[in-house]
């Protein structure tokens, strides 16, 4: 039995098989091969391996995405299996006696320059594809498996650190738990782990060999440990915390279809985080009051291009429609920072979480902002969704972001197509800037929306990227505190309703604080619900006051 620490980002015990994560990205090396004909045979195996993966994928995005969505898949297939590209991996094989990695490296780069360099639009857009099929197919030739989980029955991830574009092609069923080497607790690695509602371990020496991989182990997000090949004793102790855990979650179940209302009748809406069609059922299984952050840049980072009109409006519907009439707060894009997705072209910059990110791409790029806005409205037909901006700095952005929404409104109007007038806008609060004006940011919106993730990186000044300075960061730093307090005053005074969608709305031991100060809501991982729901359910929120007054 091996042990190892980490650090806990979510409790929780998880006990299956290890699946060593292998990072997409590969660095490819010119090696001279005696037989060139073998060498073309590899890859033409790879290249059936990587059509083979692409049919599976695009069976799967139909499911989840429908018809629209998968097409992506299917131009992939033919891309792969294009003449002229075959033709030239196997000159450069055969003329030079290189290996097949180089020589589909080496046409990547020829097409995908071909095709950048051309005028027409479409083409253009076709280069980040070829390098995504190349990408795909050097990979089959490494026997890697394209970042999906190669097994049948449910694993645990380890890796190096994973980036959400890599999370979100993941299949999220087969995961039982994160265990990875970085990472920061406040990473969307962790994000992600609440929403699934899995134990996940960041900071974790845990080798990345094949000798790992597969290895029964056990997650201890108790206790930061991860026993690989534990001992039957340690596997019986854990067993039965795990048993212990199902327990408690059916007692949970009991408060399912109850009113969020404190012993002395003040009401708060309990709202679920999502980033991904894939957590609806998790919000309906948990009995959320509605979506309360809808992060849309997955959508963006699911994708090799910009995701279209249609492709959105067919997301954001499902999501509105499966709802009903429950709130959908759909937050625009928020990209950037440690959310790249490449076809963005993002510069290089030194303070990337400083720098071109979420509203501020949008506003330099309104046709990006307008699709997505548009296919935001014309959703509202199908449910009650409120659309939410991140990243504010000032009431004229938010003068500005009211301008295309009403351009936008126009032109449907203009080609009669159906949304709801009255469609709620909030704004995210996550810079000191924008605490600083909350009264006068309120008067010009419905509502505002914590992200105490961002704005304890600014306030704190730490990174919240950055694992070493997890013993600096203090969630509760009574800096931070004070501004929560202030937000919510003024949003109130102007006019506005409140809520929390920040990682610390979802910390049981500031419930009773964020009631007293009078937040309307918080939105958490849908796996937080109902243990919120039980602590509103067991405060007096006027004797808690009295009880602080009197310390
Ligand atoms: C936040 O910053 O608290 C937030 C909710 O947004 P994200 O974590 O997606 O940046
Ligand atoms: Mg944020």
């Amino acid at each position: 039995m091996i042990v190892l620490e980490g650090k806990a980002v979510f409790e929780g015990i998880a006990i299956g098989k290890l699946f060593v994560y292998k990072k997409k990205e590969q660095t490819v090396k010119r090696e001279k091969v005696q037989d060139a004909a073998a060498e073309i045979k590899r890859y033409e195996a790879a290249k059936d391996l990587a059509i083979e993966q692409l049919q599976a994928l695009h069976e799967k995005a139909v499911k989840e995405v429908g018809e629209a969505g998968a097409e992506i898949f299917e131009a992939h297939q033919f891309m792969v299996d294009d003449g002229d590209y075959i033709d030239s991996v196997k000159n450069i094989i055969e003329t030079e006696s290189v290996n097949a990695e180089y020589a589909v490296a080496q046409t990547g780069d020829i097409f995908h320059n071909m095709f950048s360099e051309m005028d027409d639009e479409y083409f253009k857009g076709r280069a980040t594809d070829v390098k995504d099929i190349t990408e795909r197919i050097i990979n089959c030739l490494n026997g890697g498996s394209s970042g999906d989980i190669d097994s049948d029955e449910p694993v645990i991830v380890v890796a190096d650190d994973l980036a959400p574009s890599e999370t979100v092609q993941m299949d999220k069923e087969k995961i039982l738990s994160f265990v990875t080497v970085h990472g920061s607790a406040n990473s969307h690695t962790s994000i992600l782990a609440k929403t699934m509602n899995i134990p996940a371990i960041i900071g974790c020496d845990i080798p990345l060999t094949e000798e790992v991989n597969g290895k029964l182990a056990i997650v201890d997000g108790f206790e930061g440990k991860v026993y690989i090949d534990p001992a039957q004793d340690v596997l019986a102790e854990k067993k039965k915390i795990l048993q212990k855990e199902i327990d408690k979650k059916e007692l949970l179940e009991q408060l399912k279809g109850k009113d969020n209302v404190t012993l002395d009748g003040q009401h708060i809406n309990l709202y679920a985080n999502i980033g991904n069609t894939k957590d609806l059922g998790l919000v309906l299984q948990n009995d959320a009051g509605g979506i309360g952050l809808f992060r849309s840049e997955f959508i963006y980072l699911g994708s090799d291009d910009y995701p279209t009109e249609e492709e959105q409006f067919a997301i954001y519907k499902q999501v509105a429609q499966t709802m009903a009439e429950k709130k959908v707060i759909i937050r625009t894009l928020d990209i950037g920072a440690d959310k790249q997705a490449d076809y963005f072209n993002l510069p290089k910059e030194e303070n990337p979480a400083m720098g071109l990110r979420a509203i501020r791409i949008c506003l330099t790029n309104p046709e990006i902002f307008k699709t997505q806005l548009r296919a935001i409205l014309r959703a509202s037909a199908y449910g009650n969704i409120s659309i939410m901006f991140p990243m504010i700095i000032s009431v004229e952005e938010v003068k500005r972001i009211k301008e295309i929404v009403e351009e936008v409104k126009k032109e449907l109007d203009e080609i009669g197509l159906p949304y709801d007038k009255d469609i709620e806008l909030g704004v995210m609060i996550e810079t000191p800037a924008a605490v600083m004006i909350a009264e006068e940011l309120a008067r010009e919106v419905d509502f505002f929306s914590v992200g105490t993730n961002d704005l304890t990186q600014y306030t704190l000044a730490i990174d919240r990227q950055n694992q070493n300075l997890d013993e600096f960061y203090d969630a509760h730093h009574p800096g931070l505190l004070k501004m929560l307090k202030m937000i919510v005053d003024g949003a109130h005074k102007g006019g506005a309703w409140a809520g929390i969608c920040g990682e610390l709305g979802s910390d049981l031991s500031l419930t009773k604080e964020f009631l007293a100060m009078g937040y309307d809501e918080l939105s958490v991982s849908p796996g937080r619900i109902l243990p919120l729901r039980k602590v509103v359910l067991e405060t007096d929120v006027s004797e808690y006051k009295k009880e602080k007054g009197n310390n």
